[in-house]
């Protein structure tokens, strides 16, 4: 088919305008520093707005200067900065929420309004610049939710240098923030006497994640900072058992209403506190033996300090790099099986935007389909039936029982056998239950660290999808 010339022209055009990520000059555009601008996110399940808190000048931006493009498609929202003179996107990032997550719960859909406060940083611009905060809406476009200019050379710019007795040590140290993944660790629920178990800690916790692939093999792409925060009291709150903590990042269970997820509502202060140092990502270690943890995409990990009388030691090295596979490459969840506070979190009709896990609504585009190993079938049959009904006479089982654990025991024992299975063992497809959905949602692997409670690394898909953001990072 011949193409007029006047078609052809206007393609050029439009090719030629499309601003290319390798196009953003960052020396262009930016200085050495970090723009942090605060807000507040208001609304229920249904309405969100967002409101400027405030825009502060902070150290050294600790990102990429190459990829200023976020090019990953990752994160419920999706920050936007252009150049307001050339009207040019200069710089971009997916991340997730709190607020984003709590919106699914049954407190935001029986239409309770509820405030909480995010953090968006970027490398501190040169000339004013539109920001601009999107949305993904139930079809996963990205809606504008926030836009306003931001003049850097103005006074709405806080430039006071804040300062906290805190110490800082550099725990591994590869490398200009520039070209690394920075890592930063600080504790909450830490007395000053608590700050040698924190090293502990920190040391056991860096072990732990060094050793699991693909950080293993990447480790020379991190740098890991802590920051020695002391909080006044030992422990961090228990809504449910009426204990409350003075501490000072402001760490509780009963996050969402449940009885395990640890999160912070006090983002403020951990910013405030975190600007001490150059940091990607944000992972607080609480000092608590009992089991918990959270982890938000781009917003914050918590771990419990391990480890809860009987209770094996190796659950809490499950947890802390399970939660930094969330923060760290937006992985979600794989299991089905525990309790969750969401509703209708992954619509079966939506295809999730995490990369590990699928609708499987369009399966001839399946986004992991060049890790699938071939012959296999999708969806992926295993013995799902069984492994279901297993947990399922486990959860039944009578607590008080004197055979309650011996028990207890031999039915997940029972469980993970099918998942330890070598019929399963290496073969990627799609395997049905994922995604706190036991139908309609489907996961790579039979097993991962994204699934199953047990020391399994983690699968082909969520390996790739973490070496693609340490790449991306580190370029
Ligand atoms: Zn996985």
């Amino acid at each position: 088919m011949k193409y007029p010339y006047k078609k052809l022209f206007v393609l050029f055009v439009f090719l030629f305008s499309v601003p290319l990520a390798a196009d953003v000059s960052y020396d262009c555009f930016f200085t050495d520093n970090t723009l942090r601008v605060d807000y507040f996110q208001t609304g229920t399940a249904s309405q969100e707005i967002i409101s400027l808190d405030q825009i502060y000048r902070e150290g050294e931006w600790p990102g990429t200067r190459s990829n200023l493009i976020d090019t990953l498609n990752l994160g419920q929202y999706l920050l936007k900065v252009y150049d307001l003179a050339t009207n040019q996107l200069i710089f971009s990032h997916g991340y997730a929420s709190i607020f984003g997550e709590w919106q699914t719960t049954d407190e935001a859909i029986s239409g309770t309004f509820r405030t909480m406060h995010g953090t968006v940083r970027l490398p501190f611009p040169k000339r004013s610049v539109q920001l601009i905060i999107a949305k993904r809406n139930k079809k996963n476009v990205f809606i504008n939710q926030f836009s306003t200019t931001i003049d850097p050379g103005s006074r709405f710019v806080n430039c006071e240098q804040k300062s906290f007795p805190y110490k800082i040590n550099a725990l591994i140290s590869n490398g200009a923030p520039k070209n690394k993944v920075d890592l930063l660790i600080m504790g909450d629920g830490y007395t000053k006497k608590d700050l040698k178990k924190f090293h502990r800690d920190v040391k056991r916790y860096t072990d732990d994640l060094f050793r699991v692939s693909p950080f293993k093999e990447r480790a020379k792409d991190f740098n890991v900072r802590t920051i020695d925060v002391i909080s006044k009291d030992s422990g961090i709150d228990e809504p449910r058992k009426n204990q409350w903590k003075q501490t000072a990042l402001g760490t509780s269970y009963n996050s969402l209403d449940l009885a395990r997820y640890i999160l912070s509502l006090s983002n403020k202060e951990i910013h405030d506190i975190a600007a001490m140092v150059p940091y990607d990502n944000i992972y607080i270690l609480v000092n608590s033996p009992r089991y918990g943890g959270g982890g938000i995409f781009n917003c914050m990990a918590t771990c419990y300090s391990g480890s809860e009388k009987g209770q094996p030691d190796w659950w809490s090295d499950y947890v802390f790099v399970h939660e930094f596979g969330h923060v760290f490459a937006g992985l979600a969840d794989e299991y089905y099986t525990s309790d969750v506070a969401y509703n209708d979190l992954y619509p079966p009709d939506v295809e999730p935007w995490e990369p590990n896990i699928t609708t499987l609504t369009n399966k001839e585009h399946l986004k992991w389909a060049a890790l699938i190993t071939p012959g296999t079938s999708i969806p992926t049959p295993w013995e799902k039936t069984r492994y279901d009904s297993l947990l399922s006479a486990a959860k039944q089982l009578d607590k008080k029982a004197a055979d309650y654990d011996e028990k207890d025991k031999m039915l997940h024992q029972q469980a993970q056998a099918i998942l330890d299975s070598p019929k399963y063992q290496g073969i990627v497809g799609c395997f049905e239950g994922a995604g706190y959905a036991s139908q309609g949602i489907y996961r790579p692997a039979i097993d991962c660290r994204m699934f199953s409670k047990s020391l399994e690394g983690f699968c082909p898909v969520c390996r790739n999808a973490i070496e693609r953001m340490i790449n991306f990072q580190v370029n």
